[in-house]
C-alpha cells in the first residue's frame, strides 16, 4: 500500500509506540531523535506530523517551515516547548496525553510520604557514612493519621485510594468536584481551611494558576498543625518557597518532601536548598513524579495512537488547541470560538465557585453552525482557569459531566438587540450570573451583558472589571489611581441600572498594562467601588 504520511519522531517514543505505526502501512516514521534546531528546521517542512517529549523545541521559526505538517503529538502533559500560537495559526493540531502518568506520579507522591515519615532518605545517608543512629530516625506511622488531599482530579483521587488502604482518615479539599464523587471514594470533602488545620499530611495535586498560586504561604502555614508534613508533586509555584523553609527551620513543618520547584532546576542559592533545615525534614526529587517506563510507554502509546488516527481521519482526541472539525466550517467558526471560550474563561475569572448549571442559548445567525464545538468551547474557558493546561475541546465535556456541571444548550431564531448572540448563565451554589456576547462584524467579539448591565466590552488583554455606585467621580478617581500606577486605558465600557434610589455600575476597562494586586486592593478601598476584578484573556 502506498504511504501517505510521514512522521518525524524526534524524542524518544518507546517500544509500544513504534509498535503502533508498524500496523499502519500508510504511516512511514522517521525516528531522529537529538536533533540540532537548525537541521530539525530544514527537514521538518517532509513530514505531515511529528512525535516530542519535552526536549525538542518546536519554535515559531520551526513551525514556520513545517508546510505540510498537520499534527504535533507530546508524549506528556505540558506543551511549553511548542509555540501554541503559531501551531494554532498554521492550523496545526498540538494534541497531549495528559492520562498516562496519573498512576507514577501518585505512586511518587507515595513514597515521598512514606520516605518522610520513616527518615529514608537521611537514615539511608547515614548508614552509608558507617554510623547506626537508630534513635535519632524515629519514624511515624500513617496508619489513623490524617492526609489532606488539595486538588481532587486524577492524581488526588489515586493517592486517596492508597492512603485508605495505608489506613489514613483522607480529607479532600476541591471546590470543582460534586461531593458525592469523594464520598464514593470515602473521602471527607472539606474547605481549604479545616483541610490545613487537621491534616497530618497534606499533599498537592492542584494545577498552577492565577488561583493556586504560593497556595502554600505563610499564612497557610501558620493554619496547620505543629509537625505537619507537606508533599508537592504537582507543580513548582503553588508552594512559596522561602515560608517553606522558614517554617521547616523552625520545626512547624516537620517535613517536607518537594518533587516540583519555582524554577527547575532550581538555581544555585535556591533558599529551599542552600541551608539544611536544623529541625525539619527535606526529601527533594528532580520533577520525577512522572518519571518511570510505564508511564514514558504508556503516554508514548497514547500519542502514537492518536497521532495515527488524527492523520487517518478517525478522530481527535486531547487536542490542545483545536475542535474536531473539518476545515471549512472552521474557517466560519474560528470567530464564534473565540468568543464562546472568553466568555467561559470571563464567567470563572469574575465569578469562580462550585459551578452546578450551564446554560447555553444561541441566538441569531449563529443558529444556524453545529453548535456542539462552541459549547465545547464555553466549557473549556470555563474551566481552564481551574484546571489548567490539561483541559481541550476534547475532555471539556467529560471533565464538566465528572466535576457534577451540568450543561444545556438552547436555541432560538428571535433575533434580540443583537443580529446573533451567545448567552451563558452560570449556576452556583448561591448564585447565577449571565454573560452574553457577540460578534461585530462578523469577526470582532464584544461582551455585552454582564447579569443586568448592558455594555460593550472587548474581551481581550487585560480587562479590570469594576462594580460600583454610580456617582461623580468614581472613573476620575479610578483613572488617577491606575495613572498614578503607570497603568494605562486603552479602552473603557460602562453600564448603568438603577436599584432603588441608588444607580450601580458595571465598568470594563481595557489595560495596556498588567494591574498589580497592590492596585487592585487601592481600587477596592475606594468607597463607591463594590468589587475590582482582573480579567485575563
Ligand atoms: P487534574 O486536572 O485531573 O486534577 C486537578 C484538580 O485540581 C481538578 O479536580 C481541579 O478541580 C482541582 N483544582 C483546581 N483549582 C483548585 C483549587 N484552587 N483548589 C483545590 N482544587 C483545585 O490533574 P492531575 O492529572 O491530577 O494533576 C495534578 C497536578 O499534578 C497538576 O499540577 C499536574 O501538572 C501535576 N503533575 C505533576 C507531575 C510530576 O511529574 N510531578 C506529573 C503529572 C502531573
Amino acid at each position: 500500500m502506498k504511504t501517505n504520511f510521514k512522521v518525524l519522531i524526534s524524542d524518544p517514543l518507546g517500544d509500544r509506540g513504534l509498535e503502533v505505526f508498524k500496523k499502519e502501512p500508510q504511516i512511514a516514521i522517521d525516528v531522529r531523535t537529538g536533533l540540532a534546531p537548525a537541521e530539525l528546521k530544514k527537514i521538518i517542512g517532509n513530514y505531515q506530523a511529528i512525535i516530542v517529549r519535552s526536549g525538542t523545541h518546536l519554535t515559531k521559526e520551526i513551525i514556520q517551515e513545517a508546510r505540510q505538517l498537520k499534527v504535533i503529538g507530546r508524549a506528556g502533559v505540558g506543551v511549553d516547548n511548542v509555540d501554541l500560537e503559531a501551531a494554532t495559526k498554521r492550523g496545526i493540531i498540538v494534541m497531549n496525553t495528559p492520562e498516562g502518568n496519573t498512576i507514577s506520579t501518585c505512586e511518587h507522591t507515595f513514597s515521598m510520604l512514606l520516605a518522610l515519615a520513616r527518615n529514608i532518605p537521611e537514615a539511608s545517608a547515614s548508614v552509608r557514612q558507617g554510623k547506626w543512629e537508630r534513635t535519632q530516625f524515629m519514624g511515624t506511622e500513617v496508619n489513623g493519621k490524617t492526609i489532606g488531599i488539595v486538588g481532587f482530579g486524577r492524581i488526588g483521587r489515586e493517592v486517596a485510594v492508597r492512603a485508605n488502604a495505608f489506613g489514613m482518615r483522607v480529607l479532600a479539599y476541591d471546590p470543582y468536584i460534586a461531593k458525592e464523587t469523594a464520598r464514593q471514594l470515602g473521602v471527607e470533602f472539606v474547605e481549604l481551611e479545616p483541610l490545613l488545620k487537621e491534616a497530618d499530611f497534606i499533599t498537592l495535586h492542584v494545577p498552577l494558576t492565577d488561583g493556586t498560586k504560593n497556595l502554600i504561604n505563610e499564612k497557610t502555614l501558620k493554619m496547620m498543625k505543629s509537625g505537619v508534613f507537606i508533599i508537592n508533586c504537582a507543580r513548582g509555584g503553588l508552594v512559596d518557597e522561602k515560608a517553606l523553609h522558614d517554617a521547616l527551620f523552625s520545626g512547624h513543618v516537620r517535613g517536607a518532601a518537594v518533587d516540583v520547584f519555582e524554577t527547575e532546576p532550581p538555581p544555585q542559592g535556591s533558599v529551599l536548598l542552600s541551608n539544611t533545615p536544623t529541625k525539619g525534614t527535606l526529601v527533594v526529587t528532580p520533577h520525577l513524579g512522572a518519571a518511570t517506563q510505564e508511564a514514558q510507554e504508556n503516554v508514548g502509546a497514547a500519542v502514537a495512537q492518536q497521532v495515527v488516527d488524527a492523520l487517518l481521519e478517525r478522530g481527535i482526541r486531547n487536542a490542545v488547541n483545536f475542535p474536531s472539525l473539518d476545515f471549512e466550517t472552521m474557517k466560519v467558526l474560528k470567530p464564534w470560538l473565540a468568543l464562546a471560550e472568553r466568555m467561559g474563561s470571563m464567567h470563572a475569572q469574575l465569578f469562580g465557585g462550585s459551578f452546578r448549571e450551564i446554560s447555553i442559548r444561541y441566538g441569531g445567525e449563529v443558529t444556524h453552525f453545529n453548535l456542539a464545538p462552541l459549547t465545547i468551547a464555553v466549557i473549556k474557558g470555563l474551566l481552564t482557569p481551574i484546571c489548567g493546561e490539561t483541559v481541550n475541546y476534547v475532555n471539556a465535556p467529560m471533565l464538566a459531566k465528572e466535576r457534577g456541571i451540568s450543561v444545556s444548550e438552547s436555541k432560538t431564531t428571535q433575533v434580540e438587540d443583537f443580529t446573533n448572540f451567545i448567552s451563558v448563565e452560570v449556576v452556583m451554589d448561591h448564585q447565577k450570573n449571565l454573560i452574553m456576547g457577540t460578534l461585530f462584524g462578523n469577526q470582532d467579539p464584544r461582551i455585552v451583558r454582564i447579569n443586568e448591565f448592558f455594555l460593550e466590552a472587548v474581551p481581550k488583554g487585560e480587562m479590570l472589571v469594576i462594580h460600583n455606585e454610580d456617582q461623580p467621580g468614581v472613573v476620575g478617581a479610578v483613572g488617577t489611581i491606575l495613572g498614578k500606577n503607570k497603568v494605562n486605558i486603552a479602552e473603557m465600557t460602562l453600564g448603568r441600572v438603577a436599584k432603588g434610589k441608588k444607580t450601580m455600575a458595571m465598568t470594563v476597562i481595557n489595560t495596556d498594562q498588567a494591574v498589580p494586586p497592590q492596585v487592585l486592593k487601592e481600587l477596592k478601598e475606594f468607597p463607591p467601588i463594590i468589587d475590582a476584578k482582573v480579567v485575563k484573556f
